[in-house]
């Protein structure tokens, strides 16, 4: 596998770079070793994210006065895409806990509500999970109906069920969309809550097709007690910020497994024999192999341009759709090449080829699917062509 992050050296500080050696250190001493432990267990363990937490990859854009690594999103977007190499479950965990729940928490929260989550947040005392989605709010975020009720007192209290949340029964807090009125255009105000673990009733964790080992929840809410995050009337376009950055977390989760699946396929083309050739001898494989290849480069150079935006602030919600796009795209494309060179030993569990495929998939659905990331780009185009 190439290594990480020689072509970038010039790009990335001292600091960065520091970093970065150490989860590639984490990622092949504390990571690598399990993943398959981990994957027919369907579950992370907790000590695994504390021991992130140690390194900084719970707070990996945290500011420092918060107890964050204070890094911007190329480190973020290498950092995610190194532990996408080894286990993307815990990859996808770490993304979601870092751009959605504790992202959300930094850009709304109250200076109080700051003070109550870091540095717990950041240094993987605390785990963090993102609510939007509900049987009535996918693709379309202003379906929301958990009910957000103001009592007499000021306070706020939730009712609603929330499905398909990452690290969901598990989080010490979690940021929950729910509706709490009708704005003056006549559409639902949807509005961010702050929860505690103990508001949450946790329902199942739910099977999945891959990333099995990630908590994927659904949880009730019941009278739950709620702080607003941010203004009333904010939920939908600080959930909507906040997935600009998920959306590069999620590229550099697919790009992880490309990665991975390619260097396998071409380990196996060079070793396995047949015709008294080598696999890696036939052009069919040999194309294979270079049209991975270029998909993963246009890939990187995609999240990259994302993560630069990203970091210089300022609106980016186009190339991060583009990135998330073609990311995952082209890590499905690579993942289903590297089993088709495998041939029946990539269709066996006895090694990882099938867990990237099946892991692979969810980056083309979460986070807004494909054909969303199309709305998204294509808006962003004709709007600015007018
Ligand atoms: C493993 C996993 C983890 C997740 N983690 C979280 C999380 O942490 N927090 C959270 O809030 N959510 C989470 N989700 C939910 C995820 O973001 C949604 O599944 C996703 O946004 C799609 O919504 P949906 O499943 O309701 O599909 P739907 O919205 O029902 O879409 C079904 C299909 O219809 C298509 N479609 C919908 N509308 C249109 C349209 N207008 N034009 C064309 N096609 C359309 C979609 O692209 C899709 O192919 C997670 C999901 C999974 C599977």
């Amino acid at each position: 596998m190439r290594s990480l992050p020689s072509l970038y050296d010039s790009h990335l500080s001292a600091e960065e770079l520091d970093f970065l050696q150490q989860v590639t250190a984490f990622a092949q001493r504390e990571v690598a070793p399990h993943a398959e432990e981990w994957e027919k267990a369907e579950e992370l363990p907790r000590a695994i994210f504390q021991a992130a937490g140690r390194i900084g990859l719970l707070g990996v854009t945290v500011p420092k006065n918060l107890g964050g690594r204070g890094l911007g999103y190329v480190a973020y977007s290498l950092a995610i895409r190194e532990l996408s190499r080894h286990q993307a479950a815990l990859a996808i965990d770490i993304a979601a806990h870092n751009a959605l729940g504790t992202g959300h928490i930094l850009n709304f929260g109250s200076a109080a509500q700051h003070a109550r989550v870091f540095p717990r947040l950041a240094d993987g005392t605390w785990l963090a999970a993102w609510a939007l989605t509900e049987p009535s709010a996918g693709s379309d975020s202003g379906g929301v109906e958990t009910a957000g009720v103001q009592q007499p007192d000021g306070s706020w209290v939730l009712n609603g069920f929330k499905r398909y949340i990452t690290l969901g029964r598990i989080a010490d807090v979690v940021v929950v969309m729910a509706a709490t009125g009708t704005t003056e255009k006549g559409r639902k105000e949807i509005s961010a809550f702050l929860v505690d673990r103990a508001q949450i009733q946790p329902v199942r964790k739910v099977p999945t097709c891959g990333l099995k080992a990630s908590e994927t929840s659904e949880f009730n809410l019941v009278n739950a007690s709620a702080e607003l995050l941010g203004p009333r009337g904010s939920g939908q376009q600080g959930a909507l910020a906040c997935l600009d950055k998920g959306r590069i977390g999620v590229a550099a989760v697919s790009l992880g497994l490309a990665d991975a699946a390619l260097a396998a396929a071409t380990r196996h083309a060079l070793s396995r024999q047949q015709f008294g050739k080598r696999l890696a001898d036939f052009q069919t494989i040999q194309f294979m192999l270079a049209d991975s290849e270029v998909d993963i480069r246009a890939a990187e150079l995609l999240m990259l341009q994302a993560a630069v935006l990203a970091t210089r602030g300022g609106r980016h919600s186009m190339e991060s759709s583009v990135a998330k796009l073609h990311a995952s795209e082209a890590a499905s494309r690579v993942c289903n090449r590297a089993l088709q060179i495998h041939g029946g030993y990539g269709y066996t569990r006895d090694i990882p080829i099938e867990r990237y495929w099946r892991d692979a998939r969810l980056s083309e659905i979460g986070e807004g699917s494909s054909e969303v990331q199309r709305m998204v780009i294509s808006r962003g185009l004709l709007a600015g062509s007018k």
